[in-house]
């Protein structure tokens, strides 16, 4: 079954606001959904989400379209979840949705890296610590620390965000750190021929 044109197109129609409306169609063939993406349509002035079900939707729907958005290679039943998905990742980057603005800074992708790791309290539990630098009070060597492992996440999970992302001078010093210490981490199993630990 495919989504026939008519009620698509008159849907639209009611619900363009004027010019500035902008239709996303939800489709595993569209671009991908990324944060770069999320921060453009936070700047919107208003989005109406297509969603297909079924096979699709008769083509001719695309000439009303701004934009084919895709959540990731795979297939979902409809693209009821996909436009959930894009609100969420939209909407809390419109100013004063989040209670703390800052947020959104510091999380993964914003800054082309990934986020640092987040501990809360208690310091000790179940023989797991909390680093010590960040029970310090020593507030730059905490923003230092948070850097490095922000670049160390990055190096080891994501390391194609590193060549896209904006680093300082201080960056490429502590990702210079960071490869040594990871190269060092990885290479002392491997000489015992003992499997690498999974990162935590
Ligand atoms: N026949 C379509 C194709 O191969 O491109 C897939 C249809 S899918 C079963 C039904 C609807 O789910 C799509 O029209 C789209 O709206 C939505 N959908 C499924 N996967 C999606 C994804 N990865 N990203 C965005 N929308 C998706």
């Amino acid at each position: 079954m495919v989504l026939k044109p008519e009620p698509v197109f008159e849907a639209v129609e009611a619900l363009r606001e004027g010019p500035g409306s902008r239709v996303l169609l939800l489709t595993p063939q569209g671009v991908s959904f990324t944060h770069n993406l999320a921060t453009a349509l936070a700047g919107e002035g208003h989005l109406i989400l297509l969603c297909g079900r079924y096979e699709g939707f008769d083509d001719r729907i695309r000439t009303l379209v701004d934009l084919e958005v895709s959540i990731g290679d795979y297939i979902l039943m409809g693209g009821e979840l996909p436009a959930l998905v894009v609100l969420d990742a939209v909407v809390r980057l419109v100013p004063g949705v989040l209670g703390d603005a800052s947020s959104a800074v510091q999380e993964s992708f914003a800054g082309g890296l990934l986020d640092f790791p987040q501990f809360t309290r208690p310091p000790e539990y179940r023989g797991l610590d909390v680093p010590d630098v960040l029970l310090s009070g020593n507030h730059e060597a905490i923003r230092r620390w948070r850097r490095k492992e922000a670049l160390r996440r990055t190096l080891t999970r994501r390391p194609d965000l590193l060549t896209a992302a904006a680093l300082s001078e201080e960056d490429r010093i502590l990702l210079k750190e960071v490869t040594r210490e990871v190269q060092a981490e990885t290479e002392g199993p491997a000489r015992l021929g003992l499997p690498r630990e999974s990162p935590r």
